[in-house]
């Protein structure tokens, strides 16, 4: 059924059909009576032709409806706000988090907790950063303030988990550096907009 279909409310010009039901029988002789005529024309394995039809369509005939999770995935949004990413900058491999705990602050479940010290060249650093997965509402508030683009929503959505609470800390959410060069900008919830640059230009300088 294509999207039109499901869009068209209009009951009236459907084509229904109607089923042409029996009347049920009341006496005890109706009953076994139907129940004989039921059984000898097979009608039980009517459904079951049913099921065999499409599963042959399915298998031979290019008409799969379903797919195969967990190892078939269907394509998701680049806005979908599935776990949380932290991204590296490009040119040094070091993270982009500044530790700045905008991102703490602006959580609305609460369910971030950063923080950070004083490396030996007395910079900020962030010594432990975790998100508990099992409160977070995925509202991308987050991704949102972050200044550094560091945190980003990836579309890594299982999030079931045998703890009620469950963590994914800096490391986890960290692109590892060996995959570095495999880093790609997200496009999705708090990303740039693709015309950033003509809308700072725009902005009046008083302000
Ligand atoms: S992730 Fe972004 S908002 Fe959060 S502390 Fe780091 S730089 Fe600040
Ligand atoms: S997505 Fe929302 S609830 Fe989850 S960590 Fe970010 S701000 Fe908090």
């Amino acid at each position: 059924m294509s999207l039109d279909n499901f869009k068209d409310r209009n009951a009236g010009v459907q084509n229904y059909r109607l089923l042409e039901l029996e009347p049920t029988p009341t006496t005890g002789w109706g009953k076994f009576k139907q129940v004989l005529i039921r059984s000898v024309k097979l009608e039980l394995l009517v459904g079951l032709k049913v099921t065999i039809r499409e599963m042959f369509k399915a298998l031979f005939g290019g008409q799969m409806h379903t797919t195969k999770y967990p190892f078939e995935k269907l394509p998701i949004s680049p806005r979908y706000r599935a776990i949380h990413e932290m991204k590296r900058l490009l040119e040094s491999g070091h993270y982009r988090c500044i530790g700045c705990g905008l991102c703490e602050k602006i959580c609305i479940a609460n369910c971030i907790r950063i923080d950070t010290r004083y490396d030996e060249n007395q910079r900020k650093e962030v010594s432990d950063y975790t998100i508990n997965l099992g409160r977070c509402i995925f509202c991308g508030y987050c991704a949102e303030v972050c200044p550094e683009l560091a945190i980003v929503h990836s579309g890594r959505y299982e999030t079931a988990s045998e703890q009620r609470a469950s963590f994914t800390d800096f490391a986890d959410m960290l692109t590892p550096l060996d995959e570095l060069k495999k880093q790609k900008e997200f496009p999705g919830f708090g990303a740039v907009s693709p015309n950033a640059d003509e809308n700072i230009k725009k902005t009046p300088l008083a302000y």
